[in-house]
């Protein structure tokens, strides 16, 4: 089928209209509110509730929280985290009555999409997604976050339970786990 092109009338033919049309949109614009960031060095202003980059924190003793559970490495759909757990010659604990601190507790960055799995999974509270949104490195390897790194940009939370704090007391009271009378 051809379809016949309208032709143009001496008016049109001069592009006049079309010019003088798109020249009042530029200038329509020019004049209004400007609604474009100029990032980097402007940067948004990430509203409350909003889910960035996970990271591990801290409590207030400065205690790593993480006990190697692995809840969150289970249900992290992208498969984004990996855990080593400590084993009989793991990391050294640094807190009282704790052994289970994560020897390596690795995120891929690249794989992450911030869904917060292992924010509502953890046991601990000890991995939220906080308000990063920019992650950049110059290697697929350097995207990959170790323990220290994560623990470094989570920083502290406030911990209101600090459950590790009275854990000898709790086990000594808990006859259903009788301990060595002789400690
Ligand atoms: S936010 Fe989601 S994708 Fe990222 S590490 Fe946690 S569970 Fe995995
Ligand atoms: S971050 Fe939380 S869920 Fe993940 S291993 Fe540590 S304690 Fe378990």
């Amino acid at each position: 089928m051809i379809v016949k092109r309208k032709s143009l009338s001496w008016w049109e033919q001069i592009y006049l209209p079309a010019i003088i049309g798109g020249l009042k949109v530029t200038l329509r614009h020019f004049f209004a509110r400007k609604v474009t960031m100029q990032y980097p060095e402007e940067k948004w202003v990430v509203p409350e509730g909003y889910r960035g980059a996970p990271y591990l924190v801290r409590d207030q003793q400065g205690n790593t929280k993480c006990v190697s559970c692995q809840l969150c490495e289970f249900v992290c759909p992208p498969k984004a985290i990996k855990i080593i757990p400590p084993g009989p010659d793991g990391a050294a604990a640094d807190r009282p009555n704790a052994e289970k601190i994560p020897k390596e507790f690795d995120i891929n960055m690249l794989r992450c999409i911030f869904c917060g799995y292992c924010q509502e999974v953890c046991p601990e509270e000890a991995i939220f997604l906080m308000k990063d949104y920019s992650l950049t490195g110059l290697s697929r390897q350097e995207m990959i976050y170790n323990k220290e790194k994560l623990l470094a940009l989570g920083g502290v939370h406030n911990d209101h339970i600090q459950k590790w704090k009275h854990k000898l007391e709790e086990a000594k009271e808990q006859r259903t786990f009788p301990l060595n009378e002789h400690e």
